[in-house]
């Protein structure tokens, strides 16, 4: 500092600033959403899915999520959108024939290379470490390079030969506002959904009373409606009657009913008769 040479200093010079938080290392925090599951953070092992929204998880590690329901559960906010196994598809990943997988590394002392990747793009040969973009299409769940998306034009998929359209292609993990643009497709999907199941539930009333109403017309016509609506009668006079013996029944509770009179005179009259008794 000085100041010896008339030199005034400055605040910024005798006063430390807050820390500068230490940016992480970019290509350790592309390699864990790459390598580990979103909600357990255990390495990435097959069956691997993904959400609509892009994101790795371990199957295994869903299934506990959704199945937990104890009070202690710690919420994911990451896995909010995920209600049920519906919301996640399996992955058909390919395999990288190069790569030997962590166990060629457990001493720990060779270099852990970031850019090997256990799976790669089944077009071009990319390798899925994060450095590339790759997808996912949501009909099949087949991964490519993006690469090889824009550079094969295609309508059906390159693996399996399933058609899908535009909105079928999931970015994973992709940038902030590729995340913002699955989430609108994601709502988009879940209303059209919605949608669909309500108007299928209306279609099959529709046609249970349409059935309905055919087949009143056509008894209505043939001969054998006559009968129906004799039967009908039939039942209605025996309710009647039913009804009739009913009525008697509850009529005798009453006193001022013939049977409670008949027994009354039958009775010696020092019997004090409150209401209670009959
Ligand atoms: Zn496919």
């Amino acid at each position: 500092m000085g100041c010896d040479g008339g030199t005034i200093p400055k605040r910024h010079e005798l006063v430390k600033g807050p820390k500068k938080v230490e940016q992480v290392d970019k290509n350790a925090a592309l390699a864990a959403r790459w390598n580990y599951c979103a909600i357990s953070q255990r390495p990435l092992r097959k069956p691997i899915v993904a959400c609509e929204l892009g994101r790795l998880y371990n199957k295994d590690a869903v299934i506990e999520y959704l199945l937990d329901t104890s009070p202690e559960k710690c919420i994911i906010v990451t896995a909010t959108h995920i209600k049920n196994l519906k919301d996640v598809k399996q992955l058909n990943l390919t395999d990288n024939p190069t790569w030997k997988g962590d166990k060629a590394n457990t001493k720990g002392d060779k270099y852990e290379d970031l850019q090997r990747a256990a799976f790669i793009c089944p077009v071009v040969g990319l390798e899925m470490n994060g450095r590339q973009k790759f997808c996912y299409l949501h009909a099949c769940g087949c991964v490519f390079s993006e690469r090889a998306m824009k550079e094969i034009k295609t309508e059906v998929c390159h693996k399996c030969g399933e058609s899908f359209n535009e909105d079928d292609v999931i970015v994973l993990n992709g940038s902030k506002e590729e995340m913002a643009d699955l989430q609108r497709k994601m709502e988009e999907r879940k209303l059209k959904a919605k949608l669909l199941k309500k108007a299928r539930k209306s279609k099959t009333t529709e046609t249970v009373v349409k059935s309905a109403l055919t087949e009143a017309k056509s008894s209505s016509t043939s001969t054998a409606s006559g009968k129906a609506c004799k039967l009908a009668s039939g039942i209605t006079k025996r309710s009647h009657t039913e009804t009739g013996e009913k009525s008697e029944a509850y009529k005798s509770i009453f006193t001022s009913h013939s049977s409670a009179k008949r027994a009354r005179e039958e009775k010696p009259n020092w019997i004090t008769h409150t209401a209670y008794y009959y």
